[in-house]
């Protein structure tokens, strides 16, 4: 919802009538019709706000993963400020839901080079996995020269972490978004059924793919702002809901946590994970991994 973040002031959320409980419903309806778990990644003042959403999502094998408390972009904040709303939108999460929360995503993709500290924070926050970091140009996030597939990051700390870039493809030199978000939503689908191709035959990688709950509502109240804003946030909101059947019916589908565990999105990755497992202070949920966000890495 980064678009209307001048429009919907934090302080005046509560006021508006909620529609991220129905939504989030109307997915995990269309992920149970296709029996595909996948991973949510909840903001902290939703889980607040709504923990019985939570618990029906961990109820249903899909993983929980943490979206921040206030969908503040990370680059905009101190770290000492990161840091607490990381801890407090993952402690919302965890309450919830009773077992432990391991997958970061940053809103707006906003962790980029000035900001890679952040990394080292979430490592000493407990979390193993990170998905923030776009390696592409855009006007408002992004860190081009970022690895484009699943990596083991090397934190300043000495801790480390896994960070999983979302889906790009490589033309003439340059690297296109693709099968996600707006991208999923405005391009044509064409564009995404080549991506998951490519993927599939070329690069022989899972894509992840996401989308936000807001997305597959038609019907959301219209938030005057922007061309460009408006552009962004309602086109073809009618059409997101049929696109993810059929792409949710032709290939198959895990939660992130699962497919980094059996070595599917980063083999080198997983030796290291054998031992940050010991340490869990929550009992292991069957199969860990939106409220806000969902997740799907298609395996
Ligand atoms: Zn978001």
């Amino acid at each position: 919802m980064e678009a209307f973040s001048n429009e919907v002031p934090r302080r005046t959320w509560g006021d508006w009538p909620s529609r991220v409980v129905e939504n989030t419903r109307k997915i995990l309806n269309l992920f149970e019709r296709h029996d595909v778990k996948g991973t949510f990644f909840f903001l902290g003042w939703v889980a607040n706000r709504f923990p019985s959403l939570v618990r029906e999502v961990q109820a249903q094998g899909h993983e929980l993963a943490c979206h921040s408390y206030w969908h503040r972009r990370v680059c905009s904040l101190p770290p000492s400020e990161f840091r607490e709303d990381v801890r407090i939108s993952k402690d919302a999460i965890e309450q919830a839901a009773g077992v432990p929360v391991y997958g970061y995503r940053a809103p707006s993709w906003s962790i980029n080079k000035d900001s890679l500290w952040a990394l080292d924070i979430l490592a000493e926050e407990g979390f193993r996995y990170d998905s923030s970091i776009y390696p592409i140009r855009h006007d408002l996030y992004g860190f081009p020269d970022a690895p484009r597939f699943a990596y083991v990051y090397q934190c300043r700390n000495g801790r480390e972490l896994t960070e999983i870039p979302p889906p790009t493809v490589r033309i003439a030199g340059f690297n296109f978004p693709a099968a996600g978000g707006g991208y999923f939503r405005i391009f044509p689908f064409l564009y995404t059924e080549w991506v998951f191709q490519t993927f599939e035959q070329h690069y022989r990688k899972p894509v992840v793919t996401y989308f936000h709950p807001w997305e597959v509502d038609p019907e959301q109240p219209r938030i005057p702002a922007g061309l460009k804003s408006s552009f962004r946030h309602y086109t073809n909101l009618g059409l997101v809901e049929k696109r993810l059947g059929v792409l949710l019916q032709k290939h198959l589908f895990q939660p992130i946590a699962t497919a980094l565990e059996a070595g599917d999105l980063c083999p080198s990755a997983v030796k290291r994970k054998a031992v940050s497992m010991e340490h869990r202070s929550f009992p292991v949920a069957p199969a860990v991994f939106p409220a806000e966000q969902t997740e799907g890495s298609k395996g």
